[in-house]
């Protein structure tokens, strides 16, 4: 086949995607998947994402060799210069050496990059991040991932964390969250804490569609639920989500008088899913913002839902 391959994995807490994806134009030629299992044995995750790029290679008809690499974005905290992936809660490993192995496995180039950074990458070159110089992508579902694109590149940070906006205080005797610090974003405006909200209030009796949708005991709500609620005029459902929308508003305020970047690219299952939640947060986010970049700047969707993150993988292997 003409043209220039390389295989994306996007390895996440539920799922394993990987795809063979055309370098230059962005399209896929076969996709693999499998869930993502908990397990004690590293060999075996190692197998396991092996299996998945080798599903994508046989659905594309190629084989290791019509490949220029192999990129992996991993959710959770990476080593991008040993290719390890350092800690991820969801996924339930810890200093997982990635790229090594299979690169060893496949004799081909491997790199680790993490989700949020392979989701803007494919939205940089593919998707709604085009011909834009700077911009800020943030996405909202279990958590608040968010990635700064300065110059047409992915700005990292002296450490490799810039851009955690879901861990920007915005109280500070708040909520705490997931980082063990007290009041950040992500403890008010992501999926996991619109459905804290919702179950704290069906415990207290408040009537909503949403009590037979919702696990009471875990607090998980899928993103669908939601849209339907909103849909259906749940008052519960809507006034939850218009909440954490001003807050995500309040947040991306902080990001524009900041940074004052061209375009904001908003996306993840809350986004895809609810028009009521980015309505509202692009509304408060102009309100709150100084007023002449409140003016200027874009909001736009993300564009490459699900495959973002394997298209953006991909792109890691041009960087080897
Ligand atoms: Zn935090």
């Amino acid at each position: 086949m003409a043209g220039r391959y390389a295989v994306g994995v996007d390895f996440g807490g539920t799922k394993i995607l990987a795809a063979v994806v055309n370098l230059e134009t962005g399209r896929l030629v076969g996709t693999g998947k499998k869930k993502t299992r908990q397990v004690h044995e590293q060999e075996d995750v190692i197998k396991r994402i092996a299996s998945v790029v080798d599903e994508s290679l046989a659905e594309a008809g190629m084989t290791a060799r019509d490949i220029e690499g192999i990129g992996i974005g991993a959710a959770g905290q990476v080593n991008r210069e040993k290719g390890v992936l350092v800690f991820a809660a969801n996924i339930g490993v810890s200093d997982l050496p990635l790229a090594q192995p299979l690169a060893q496995m496949f004799q081909l180039p491997c790199a680790l990059g993490n989700d949020v950074e392979i989701a803007t990458l494919g939205e940089v070159q593919f998707g709604a991040g085009r011909r834009c110089d700077s911009l800020v992508c943030v996405f909202v579902g279990t958590g608040i991932g968010s990635c700064i694109v300065h110059d047409g590149t992915i700005y990292r940070g002296a450490s490799g964390s810039a851009g955690e906006i879901g861990h920007v205080v915005i109280d500070p005797f708040g909520r705490q969250c997931g980082c063990g610090a007290f009041g950040c974003l992500e403890a008010y405006a992501s999926r996991t804490a619109i459905a804290k909200h919702i179950v704290a209030e069906l415990k207290r009796g408040a009537d909503s569609m949403i009590r037979d949708r919702i696990d009471m005991t875990k607090g998980i709500l899928r993103s669908k639920a939601i849209s339907d609620a909103i849909e259906a005029g749940d008052d519960l459902v809507k006034s939850a989500v218009s909440q954490a929308a001003q807050f995500l508003g309040l947040g991306l305020a902080s990001v524009i008088n900041f940074y004052n970047p061209q375009r904001i690219i908003l996306g993840g299952g809350m986004i895809e899913a609810s028009e009521y939640y980015f309505h509202h947060a692009v509304k408060h986010a102009r309100q709150r913002a100084l007023r002449v970049p409140a003016r200027k700047i874009e909001f736009v969707k993300a564009e490459l839902g699900d495959y973002a993150g394997v298209i953006g993988a991909a792109l890691l292997v041009k960087g080897k």
